[in-house]
């Protein structure tokens, strides 16, 4: 037994969740001394799909999906290696499906024993099991039809989300799958419907079109809502030129299994909800949002407060209304009040994991910091990569107004590619035709002295590139600061390095010559 408060408890903290957050914070707080037990368990989707320890990230998010962006990738790097010399034994090299799935798999199990392991070596008791709520320090659970109880001083909650499917589509929750399912899908998924247009549905329809799958994404609105206009259109144009075919304003209807296994699918305008079109696909997935995994924990026993919308309300701490609780990562809804961006709160593993970490060091060790839940670095991993971190265009126009705000950018494409295919700038005529690739852009406001309160980069190794230039950011980087940085040549990241071309000039932004984000020549 453990003492807090005056009363004694089975455990200084009890972790609700074993994701990214939770898991952070159940280790952290373990290695200050603190007596932990986490609770983790998946309740299976409703295509079946199960997996191991570890949350979204490791076993259905971040992880497989970054696999698959990879093995994606190869693709037009073989057409392009062909190219640049390469005697590959087949003019289309094949793809196996079955092969990516099972490399993805096992790396995710190992994974998965791996943390078995951290939290067996951080010495914090692990749960296999689904909690919920019985008072502010009763935790209960039940294994083979008998119901435990543990008490804590302390209950973090972790518990994440799952994916959303839309209501009222007959035959959607019976025949899609969602990003639960697709990288442990045990037969290829063949010509498919993604629906959603927001982070997952563009990476899992760009790597699907990558790895030579007849790929539709069904837009209810527009790409990536919340990002920087621009650079959303500019993700949507290059994937559009790689072969991936959007049906603007649309939503299905219905979903028909037929007798043949394909799915048949009735799209609607998704405002007057006129018939769009009507076509056979041989798998669905839909990519329309996320939903706190909190119903099962019966938090009002606790008397913790919940949102409409499922999400745990807590304050710049991670405190909830009940004095003993907390609650981090997806499942949570920070009060930042910071603005209604997607920046303020986003639903990203190194924000569950750096809130949790703080966390714990302020509950159990000597820590004093709390997470700073702005300028956040974000990528998206379609085929050809968004960086972004700081505001969009639109919402720096909307925070400062238009006279407060300068933009600088540049359209380019990298000079790998410039070497291999006919990057016409604007001509799409020929088969081999792309538009240029890249996109930097910075956003300033002026009265700042150009303070850039706006990084956003597309191209390839986005993610990469943007997590150097997000520090640069963070310390109060000015468009000056970038001028004199002098760039590292050739690489598409040294076009930050002196933007010259205004929005407000009007000048073309896109580059006419020059290698890559270079300006030699
Ligand atoms: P989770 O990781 O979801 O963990 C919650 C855990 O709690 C789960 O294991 C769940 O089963 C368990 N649980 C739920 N209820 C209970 C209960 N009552 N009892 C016991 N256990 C319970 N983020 C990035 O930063 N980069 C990316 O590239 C990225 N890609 C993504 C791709 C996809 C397809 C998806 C879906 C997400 C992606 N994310 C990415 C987001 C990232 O995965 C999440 O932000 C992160 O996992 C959130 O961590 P968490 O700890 O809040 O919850
Ligand atoms: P989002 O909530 O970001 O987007 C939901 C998408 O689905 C939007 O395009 C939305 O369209 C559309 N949509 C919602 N409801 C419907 C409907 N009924 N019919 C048709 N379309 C609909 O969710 P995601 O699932 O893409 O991602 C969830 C979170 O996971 C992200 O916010 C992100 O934080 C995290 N994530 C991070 C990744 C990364 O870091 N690379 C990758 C993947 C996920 P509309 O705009 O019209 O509302």
């Amino acid at each position: 037994m453990v003492a807090d408060g005056g009363e004694t408890y089975d455990y200084d903290l009890v972790v609700i969740g074993g994701g990214s957050g939770g898991l952070a914070t159940a280790k952290k707080a373990a290695n200050y001394g603190a007596k932990v037990a986490l609770f983790d368990f998946v309740k299976p989707s409703p295509q079946n799909t199960k997996w191991g320890l570890g949350g979204t990230c490791v076993n259905v998010g971040c992880v497989p999906k970054k696999l698959m962006h990879y093995a994606g990738l190869m693709g037009p790097a073989m057409r392009d290696a062909k190219n640049y010399g390469w005697q590959l034994p087949e003019d289309t090299p094949g793809f196996n499906w079955s092969t990516l799935v099972e490399v993805v798999q096992n790396h995710v199990k190992m994974l998965n024993f791996r943390y078995r392991v951290g939290l067996k070596s951080a010495q914090v008791t692990y749960i296999n099991a689904l909690a919920r709520l019985a008072s502010p320090h009763e935790i209960v659970y039940e294994r083979r039809g008998v119901e435990h109880k543990v008490t804590a001083g302390k209950v973090v909650i972790a518990v994440g989300g799952r994916p959303a499917y839309p209501a009222g589509v007959p035959g959607a929750k019976e025949y899609a799958i969602t990003s639960d399912d697709i990288f442990s899908l045990d037969h290829s998924p063949g010509k498919t419907l993604v629906v959603g247009a927001s982070y997952i549905a563009l990476e899992c329809a760009g790597f699907l079109t990558e790895l030579g799958f007849d790929t539709t994404v069904a837009v209810r609105s527009i790409l990536l809502r919340g990002f920087d206009r621009q650079s959303a259109e500019k993700i949507g144009e290059v994937m559009e030129a790689s072969g991936t075919r959007f049906v603007k304003g649309a939503v299905p209807s219905s979903i028909e299994k037929q007798a043949d296994g394909k799915l048949k699918v009735t799209l609607v305008d998704s405002t007057t909800g006129a018939h769009v079109m009507t076509e056979t696909f041989d798998t669905v997935m839909y990519g329309t949002g996320r939903t706190p995994d909190t119903a099962a924990l019966n938090l009002e026993a606790a008397g913790v407060t919940v949102l409409p919308n499922g999400k745990i309300p807590v304050n710049g701490d991670e405190s909830t209304n009940v004095p003993n609780i907390y609650a981090l990562g997806d499942c949570a809804m920070v009060d930042v009040n910071f603005m209604e961006s997607h920046w303020a709160n986003p639903e990203l593993t190194p924000v569950a994991i750096m809130a949790g970490q703080l966390l714990a060091a302020r509950l159990y060790g000597k820590g004093t910091d709390k997470m700073d839940y702005t300028l956040i670095a974000t990528a998206v991993f379609t085929p050809t990569e968004y960086g972004a971190v700081g505001l969009s265009e639109e919402d720096a126009l909307k925070m400062f107004g238009p006279q407060d705000v300068e933009v600088y950018l540049q359209e380019f494409s990298s000079l790998e590619l410039q070497a291999t295919k006919d990057v016409s700038h604007k001509d799409l005529d020929e088969e081999n035709d792309m538009p240029p690739m890249c996109l930097s852009k910075l956003v300033c406001r002026k009265s700042e002295g150009e303070r850039v309160v706006g990084f956003h980069f597309v191209g390839p190794n986005a993610g990469e590139l943007t997590q150097g230039f997000a520090l640069a950011l963070k310390l109060g980087a000015k468009k000056a600061d970038f001028d004199k940085l002098v760039g590292i040549h050739p690489t598409d990241a040294e076009a930050f390095c002196g933007l010259e071309i205004t929005r407000s000039s009007g000048i073309d932004f896109v580059a006419a010559g020059g290698c890559g984000g270079g300006t030699c020549g």
